[in-house]
């Protein structure tokens, strides 16, 4: 067994999940292809428009704003008309709840800080009852994407001096490995080395094979 888990990706997807685990005191291994100068994936370049429902930063702009009007917007492009559509509108409402209530906190507390302009970002119609947000909720971090990046990256760098977290950049993974139906690890080729700038191409050329396995999940 590699570590209590394996992370495979280290965007931001994979920073948070780690930060996650690291903040719960598990060990984890964060495997990614490209090297460690790409570490937060696209969420570098972004704009770091962050969702947040309701929030100060919008009453102080005279927006009003609430989990019901969310809902319909999000109802209005998704539907969620089918019987299959059941765990997404699922997924959509604890989504809203987190975002309306515990998200700003839970950034804020990791060192997360926003500018005070909310901007209005796929707004479709900008009609209640049409698809798209009827009203401005993109709340821009301060510093955009590389100040959405770096509070988690702190944390997981954190954790690697902490003995928690082991990279393994360079590392891509081709194959869940399956025991029993449960997911126990991954396995995969070994890339060469790149100095390639973050987010320039890199040589898929492999120099090896890996495998790490993980703690099933009880
Ligand atoms: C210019 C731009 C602006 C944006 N602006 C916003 C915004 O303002 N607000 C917003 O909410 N979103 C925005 N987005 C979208 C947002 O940035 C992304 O949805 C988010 O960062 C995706 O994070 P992720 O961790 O899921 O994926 P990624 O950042 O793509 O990270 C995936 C990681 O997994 C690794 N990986 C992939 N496959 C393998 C494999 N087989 N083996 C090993 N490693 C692998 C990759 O190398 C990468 O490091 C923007 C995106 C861009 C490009």
């Amino acid at each position: 067994m590699d570590s209590d888990v394996i992370v495979v990706g280290a965007g931001l997807a994979g920073l948070v999940a780690t930060a996650e685990l690291v903040e719960a005191g598990h060990t984890v291994l964060l495997v990614d292809q490209e090297g460690e100068q790409g570490i937060g994936g696209q969420a570098f370049w972004s704009f770091g428009g962050v969702f947040l429902v309701d929030s100060p930063q919008q009453r102080r702009m005279g927006i009003k704003d609430s989990v019901e009007l969310v809902m319909q917007d999000w109802r209005g492009s998704a539907q969620f008309d089918r019987e299959e559509d059941k765990w997404p509108r699922l997924w959509a409402e604890a989504y809203v709840n987190f975002a309306t209530g515990e998200k700003r906190a839970y950034l804020k507390e990791r060192g997360h800080s926003l500018f005070p302009i909310v901007g209005w970002a796929e707004r479709g119609g900008a009609l209640a009852e049409g698809h798209g947000n009827s009203v401005p909720r993109f709340h821009i971090t301060w510093g955009t994407g590389p100040g959405i990046v770096e509070p988690f990256e702190k944390i997981v760098r954190q954790g690697v001096a902490n003995g928690l977290v082991r990279f393994a950049f360079r590392h891509q993974v081709d194959e869940l490995i399956v025991s029993n139906g449960t997911v126990t690890g991954v396995r995969g080729t070994i890339l060469e080395p790149t100095a390639a700038e973050r987010a320039a191409p890199t040589s898929r050329v492999g120099v090896g094979e890996f495998e790490f396995t993980a703690q099933p999940s009880s």
